[in-house]
């Protein structure tokens, strides 16, 4: 995969590039990570980037030009330019999951009261939020999606079980997770965890998953298909959850 990202603060990425599994996915040749300074596009003498908006208010807003030059740059029929705008549709692993798979990302950070409009409605493919906040750029939104997709790729992760128990990735919350010692300040790890005893692991941590997922996050169970033993396992979840009360 080969990722580039338009910004005003190339900078920003340096840090990033030498990061754990981010750098060792760059030495791997799993991805290439390119920074291109939108600046740079600017025709402007003194390297002017923005202007005051039409019909007044505060603020300024990139302007088009440059960003239409520094897409044109970098585009080509494989690529898939996106706008991290807290307009953007919320980004979730679902599609973290799908960008994994495309061959060219474009990352389009804003700055400023954001860019021209006439970019977003004609040259961008996806508008994507991390949140319902505003930042100052969209250089934290970029990185957030470059980690999340690049954990998904192929070989960047120790092993794929790395990350297909986790988290969102089938729709649930993840199972609690222990480490040694096995009783801390009189706290035990759960004895089914030190029995060796795959299945009975497997049963359990399906359990735990869906009993986080159901206490955290509720609203997850109403996305996704369960087979009957979850069901079954989602029934018992709640009583016991009545008999705690
Ligand atoms: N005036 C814009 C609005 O109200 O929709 C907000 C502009 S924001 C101050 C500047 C830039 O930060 C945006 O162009 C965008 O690239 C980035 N940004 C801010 N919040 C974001 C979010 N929640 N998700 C993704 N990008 C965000």
């Amino acid at each position: 995969m080969r990722i580039d990202v338009l910004t005003l603060f190339p900078e920003l990425f340096s840090a990033f590039e030498q990061w754990s599994i981010i750098s060792r996915a760059i030495e791997k040749d799993i991805f290439s990570l390119n920074t291109i300074n939108i600046r740079d596009f600017s025709r402007d003498k003194h390297r002017r980037v923005d202007d005051y908006p039409f019909g007044g208010g505060p603020g300024m807003v990139m302007k088009p030009e440059p960003i239409y030059e520094a897409i044109s740059n970098v585009k080509t029929e494989d690529s898939i330019v996106i706008y991290l705008s807290p307009q953007g549709k919320p980004y979730n692993q679902q599609i973290a999951k799908a960008l994994s798979k495309e061959k060219h990302l474009v990352f389009l950070c804003g700055h400023y009261e954001g860019i021209d409009s006439r970019i977003v409605d004609n040259f961008i493919d996806m508008e994507i939020s991390i949140g319902d906040y505003v930042l100052t750029g969209g250089e934290i939104p970029a990185l957030v999606l470059i980690e999340s997709i690049i954990r998904l790729l192929p070989g960047a992760l120790g092993s794929k079980e790395s990350y297909i128990d986790e988290s969102h990735y089938d729709g649930i919350l993840e199972h609690n997770q222990y480490t040694r010692p096995r009783s801390f300040r009189g706290l035990d790890v759960p004895e089914v965890l030190l029995s060796g005893h795959h299945s009975k692991i497997a049963k359990w941590r399906k359990y735990s998953a869906l009993k986080n997922t159901y206490i955290k996050r509720p609203d997850l169970l109403n996305g996704i298909q369960l087979t009957e033993e979850e069901i079954s396992m989602l029934q018992q979840i709640k009583k016991e959850l009545e008999g705690e009360n």
